[in-house]
């Protein structure tokens, strides 16, 4: 028989409990940290009829290591995630400390962060630029993806009825990794422009460019264009120069509250520019930077 609807809420303590219970009733919310979700009742005074809460299921807090990746449950926190990535991806790890506050970064995970399809989310950037894989299941279906897939368009993601994210595969060997956040505030701000590269240049010339962008368009996206017009050329600042028409092929960004549309295109594009000196351990970082 289906499991009885969770009406008063639910807790389930197995992802085999988890898969079963959102298979039947695929109309519940899943809460994980609540950093957005709370927000949907404190503020959007939202009725969350039918609640499924994710944080007693181990599973989902595990962490596991594989040759040369790491394979992150859902639910695990970004303060856990940073403190995994830091010997192994530093560039993401810095950006992780400008994630909201200590207190978010305690109880938001990585799961929330994905599933939540925000177009300026701090996670997808850098996981695209790696090549992430994402692990869904529903019920007793299983199946991965490229994160990149995920985001369809604004707010509406590839994730079927009753699915769930159960972990995130990140590649770990890209020391080429360079992760840059642009927001008002350095501390508890949401970015106006995330911009993530992961290139690696080989006699001089740029061999692999995956480059991802958080602000610029209504998912986090990939340029596409930008890496065409890098590949195989000298890691030179004049092959920078010559691609930044490009930016406008891969995007045509929103003016809002946080940046208009023309400073989010410069801003882009002088990203790759930083990219460009710190790949040349030059100091690029407001904290090392002097007048
Ligand atoms: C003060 C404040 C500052 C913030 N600053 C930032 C910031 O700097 N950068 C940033 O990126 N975000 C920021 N956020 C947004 C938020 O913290 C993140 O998006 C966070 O990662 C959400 O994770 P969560 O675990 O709290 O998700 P929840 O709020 O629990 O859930 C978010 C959404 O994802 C769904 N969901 C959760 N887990 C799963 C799963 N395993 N499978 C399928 N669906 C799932 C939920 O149903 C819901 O739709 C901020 C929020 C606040 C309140």
């Amino acid at each position: 028989p289906p499991p009885p609807p969770p009406a008063a809420g639910c807790r389930p303590t197995s992802l085999e409990e988890l898969a079963r219970l959102y298979e039947a009733h695929p109309e519940a919310t899943l809460i994980a940290g609540a950093t957005d979700v709370g927000l949907w009742v404190t503020k959007d005074l939202r009725d969350l009829s039918m609640p499924l809460f994710l944080g007693a299921i181990p599973e989902l807090r595990r962490i596991e290591e594989a040759a040369g990746s790491l394979r992150v449950g859902a639910m695990v926190t970004i303060s856990d995630l940073r403190a995994a990535l830091a010997p192994r991806l530093p560039g993401l790890a810095d950006l992780l400390r400008r994630f909201a506050s200590v207190q978010i970064r305690n109880a938001a995970t990585l799961g929330g962060n994905i599933a939540n399809g925000s177009p300026i989310g701090d996670t997808p950037p850098a996981l695209i630029a790696l090549g992430a894989t994402l692990h869904l299941r529903r019920g007793e279906t299983r199946r991965d993806l490229p994160l990149e897939e995920f985001f369809l368009d604004y707010r509406k993601q590839d994730r079927r009825p009753g699915e769930f994210v159960e972990a995130v595969t990140i590649p770990t060997e890209a020391p080429g990794l360079r992760c840059y956040k642009l927001s008002k505030r350095f501390d508890q701000d949401i970015s106006a422009v995330c911009g993530c590269f992961n290139i690696s240049v080989e006699a001089g010339r740029v061999a692999a460019a995956r480059l991802a962008f958080g602000g610029m368009a209504g998912i986090p996206k990939r340029a596409a264009a930008v890496e065409a017009a890098l590949l195989g050329r000298p890691w030179t600042l004049a092959t920078i120069e010559a691609a930044r028409p490009a930016f406008a092929e891969d995007f045509t960004p929103l003016s809002d509250m946080r940046a208009s549309a023309g400073y989010r295109l410069e801003a882009a594009a002088a990203l790759l520019v930083r990219a460009f000196h710190d790949l040349q351990g030059h100091p690029v970082s407001v904290l090392e930077v002097e007048a």
